[in-house]
């Protein structure tokens, strides 16, 4: 191969965050190298300079991001140590691991945020049965680690509802956090990015639907938010990033509660679904703020191009009645301004294969033709509507 024009990125995990990367960094020629857990995943059918390993071997680590500048991930799932090991041997790796470690356990965040006088839940590590009484009922137990889209998250009620958080941290060798359950009026999120340098763009505050702890859809900016509130949000945001010392997106995922406070939820350091509205709905796409984070260059602004940016998810249905690529004809003629992402994954049911965004002055107009056109895909809706 010709030598590169640009630092190489190494990105570890091949899911549609890793995919959603190469697209700006087509445009602005910065070479991507990847670590794909299988052949033809997401990610490794648009990133031709790919391997194929497993993210927990610390050799293959330093196989393929031999010769790259900086390395950062698709998911938060590889090792601290292997994290430091990479660092040690003076690769950059964005976000580095004492900051990514807040987002890979929730009992270190939780310790963390407390510290920085961050607004959180009431929460407590339990380690027995009489540990969640003392907490009190009802409750949230989370698996401090390897939890996502709901997974590794229990509402428990009574004492009988908790042997399964219990069983599962004890079969991943993980602590149980148990949180307040949080009586929210809905969810919000914070999305900032950050560069090594220190400077930072926080992203309007947007306002997410989650369903069996997926997210669905996502409304930017959040309608009706106080303006107090929105600031305080990305200042959330913002202090934690400094904090932390954050390099890449971090999305700070927040309950509005009833009374009119925000709480953090959780923390994710890379790009979120919260943010895929940026792709369309922003002047810098988040996906294009990470890699500009991580290679250190100054960031694009993160301002609206539109009044309302709305983002509805595709997952897969209970049937196969789903249609991807063969919904194209039906979506592309009702809304030509439509904006469609798939993944490249095959539909199963419960899982993102793709999103949609729609943008323009009136929500109700754009919620309208971004949940037609999700369900379209989705197979929801009959020939009857074409
Ligand atoms: P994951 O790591 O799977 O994303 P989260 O901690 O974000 O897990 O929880 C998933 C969902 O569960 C949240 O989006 C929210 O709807 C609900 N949830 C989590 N924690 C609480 C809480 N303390 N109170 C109420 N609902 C919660």
């Amino acid at each position: 191969m010709t030598k590169p024009l640009a630092p190489t990125v190494a990105v570890i995990g091949g899911g549609q965050l890793a995919r959603m990367m190469a697209e700006p960094a087509a445009a602005l020629g910065i070479p991507l190298r990847l670590l794909a857990e299988a052949e033809g995943v997401s990610a490794a059918q648009v990133i031709c300079d790919q391997q194929v390993g497993d993210y927990r071997d610390l050799d293959t680590l330093r196989q393929v991001t031999e010769g790259c500048t900086a390395v950062t991930f698709d998911h938060e799932h590889v090792p601290t140590e292997h994290l430091k090991a990479l660092a040690n041997a003076g690769l950059a790796v964005r976000p580095g691991p004492s900051a990514l470690v807040h987002a890979q356990d929730k009992g270190v965040m939780r310790a963390k945020l407390a510290e920085l006088g961050v607004p959180c839940p009431r929460n407590a590590i339990v380690t027995s049965l009489a540990d969640v009484e003392a907490f009190g009922f009802p409750a949230v137990l989370k698996t401090t680690r390897g939890g996502y889209d709901g997974k590794g998250v229990w509402v428990v009620r009574e004492p009988a509802d908790c042997a399964e958080a219990f069983a599962a941290a004890e079969a991943a060798a993980v602590e149980v956090l148990a949180e307040e359950l949080v009586d929210f009026r809905r969810e919000l999120s914070a999305l900032v990015a950050r560069s090594p340098s220190g400077q930072a763009a926080a992203y309007p505050v947007v306002a997410s639907t989650q369903l069996d702890g997926i997210c669905h859809e996502v409304i930017a900016p959040a309608p009706d938010l106080d303006r107090d509130l929105a600031v305080q949000a990305q200042e959330v945001a913002l202090t934690i990033a400094g904090a932390l010392d954050v390099t890449g997106v971090l999305a700070v995922e927040l309950f509005e509660t009833n009374d009119g406070r925000i709480l953090v939820n959780e923390l994710a350091m890379r790009p979120h679904n919260t943010g895929h509205w940026t792709q369309d709905g922003a002047v810098t796409s988040q996906f294009e703020n990470h890699l500009r984070a991580v290679l250190d260059l100054p960031l694009g602004s993160p301002a609206p191009r539109a009044t309302w940016t709305v983002m509805v998810n595709i997952l897969g249905g209970d049937t196969d009645a789903g249609r991807l690529y063969d919904g194209y004809p039906h979506a592309m003629a009702r809304d030509p301004q439509l904006r469609v992402h798939l993944y490249g994954k095959e539909m199963r049911p419960g899982r993102k294969v793709g999103h949609v965004n729609t943008y323009g002055d009136d929500l109700d107009d754009c919620l309208e033709r971004a949940r037609h056109a999700a369900a379209w895909f989705r197979g929801d809706l009959g020939n009857e509507s074409e």
